[in-house]
């Protein structure tokens, strides 16, 4: 630490702060509360060079350090105690090129700050349900969104990338670098920039639809029949569905966050019809506005910071017995406003370049479940947690044809992260690409653990 301590006074510009720093609480804070997790400095780089002069110091003097942006990993792995925190957050430009269709983002910027940017030109990207994620975690280990069916994936929006690598040099990814940041996410090095897809966008046309849910379990089945049949009809791309269980303005509530991404909004006031009538509606905030300021009223619903963890499972289908387990479990939701059940899908129509090189291998059409106890208070937190293990348990008890055997890495415990599973057929690419790479493993205290 003395020879960073050295570095540090020498280089001035660089900005960081100890835990006597005033402001090391606010800059340690991640989504979620975690009092035991505390990083020896946190170092806050503003330029790609910056975290290339860096690197080195740490890896020469055998500094360990982990790379934090939006800190919404669920188990807090983007810090690690008594450790560095590289914190990428002031590398935050987004470049918009018309021409290309393309955006470089900083790898430290916000989904929503993105999504802000991008508006002032018309355009948009993928972006998570909650944006206060960074894009670039978000994107570069998988990326589920409201826009995976009409545009893909976060992964599949990755078109180049700027990293620094574990001899501290700036590169360009060449392909096979991008190969595994496309589901490897950082473990090959600090991602400073991401150059991503982007597409037109004008007005779109999406909200929420609290169902009347005073019979939650005869709700989760008759909507997801007629969700079923729909499917079997055929479903137009610009519509994307995601189902919660929302402790909400109505009481509990099957909720279905509506998008449909396309300006031609007759035609998405007829889906919006059609998808009202499949079970009677409560309330619905869905209108015609901009990915930019639905992104902002999803925020609103979900805590800064608070405290949580998560469960999760990869269905292939939302069967008979999986909607009985969540019509079981979803009525015992405890109340409190914070704890939620999600179900993101990538559905089978969700385009992707068939060549595009990729770690990430859950690309059949399938149901990510989400169990997602959060609370204001550890106790409160405990309540939701019983309640998620139970929940979690019975999923895991159904039909095991039914469960794909990779999980989604960003929502799976350290504990229950099983390279083989996770990266199935793609984990030998990706651990041939980390030895080229990153042979000494540097950059070890990511997502991926090799
Ligand atoms: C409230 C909430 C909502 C979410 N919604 C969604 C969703 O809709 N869809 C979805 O797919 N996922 C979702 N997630 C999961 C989320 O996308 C991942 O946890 C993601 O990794 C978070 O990125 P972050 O920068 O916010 O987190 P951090 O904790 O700061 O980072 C997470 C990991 O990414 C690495 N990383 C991030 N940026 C870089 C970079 N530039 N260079 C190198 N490594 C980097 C970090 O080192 C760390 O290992 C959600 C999570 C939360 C808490």
């Amino acid at each position: 630490m003395d020879q960073l301590t050295e570095f540090l006074a020498k280089s001035p510009h660089i900005r960081y702060a100890t835990p006597e720093s005033p402001d090391f609480e606010e800059l340690r804070l991640g989504f979620l509360i975690n009092e035991s997790n505390i990083p020896a400095i946190v170092i806050r780089p503003r330029s790609a060079e910056e975290v290339a002069a860096l690197i080195p110091v740490l890896t020469k003097n055998n500094l360990q350090f982990a790379v934090r942006v939006g800190g919404h990993d669920m188990f807090g792995r983007s810090q690690v105690t008594g450790k560095v925190t590289i914190d990428l957050r002031e590398i935050s430009h987004v470049n918009v090129d018309v021409e290309s269709q393309t955006a470089r983002l900083g790898g430290g910027v916000i989904c929503m700050d993105m999504l802000e940017e991008l508006q002032k030109h018309n355009v948009t990207t993928p972006f998570a349900v909650t944006p206060s994620v960074g894009q670039v975690g978000w994107a570069s280990f998988g990326g589920y969104g409201l826009l995976s069916t009409t545009y893909g994936l976060g992964v599949d929006q990755i078109v180049a990338a700027k990293v620094v690598d574990a001899e501290g040099k700036i590169r360009d990814a060449d392909e096979t670098m991008l190969t595994g940041i496309r589901g490897g996410g950082g473990s090959l090095g600090v991602i400073v920039e991401m150059t991503v897809k982007i597409y037109p966008q004008d007005q779109v046309l999406a909200g929420v639809i609290f169902l009347n849910s005073e019979d939650l379990a005869a709700v989760v089945k008759q909507f997801n029949a007629a969700y079923s049949q729909a499917k079997q009809e055929g479903l137009p791309s610009s519509l994307h569905l995601y189902q919660a269980i929302l402790n909400g303005p109505v009481g509990k509530t099957l909720s279905i966050f509506f998008m449909w991404s396309s300006s031609d909004l007759e035609e998405g006031q007829r889906w919006l019809s059609k998808v009202s009538s499949w079970s009677p509606v409560a309330v619905s905030t869905v209108q015609p506005t901009t990915h930019k300021d639905f992104a902002a009223f999803a925020n609103s619903i979900i805590p800064t910071h608070t405290y949580g963890t998560i469960f999760t499972i990869n269905f292939y289908d939302l069967t008979p017995e999986v909607l009985d387990v969540i019509g079981t479990h979803g009525p015992r939701q405890p109340n409190n406003p914070e704890l939620l059940f999600g179900v993101h899908e990538l559905r089978h129509d969700a385009p992707r370049e068939p060549n595009l090189g990729t770690v990430f291998d859950n690309r059949c059409a399938h149901y990510l479940i989400e169990i997602i106890p959060l609370g204001s208070t550890p106790e409160i937190l405990a309540e939701g947690i019983a309640w998620g293990k139970e929940f979690i348990s019975a999923l895991r008890k159904t039909d095991d044809k039914n469960i794909i055997p990779s999980t989604y890495i960003s929502l799976t415990s350290p504990e229950e992260v099983d390279m083989n599973k996770i990266y199935g057929s793609r984990y030998e690419v990706l651990k041939g690409i980390k030895e080229q790479y990153d042979p000494q493993n540097v950059f070890n205290n990511t997502l991926a653990r090799f």
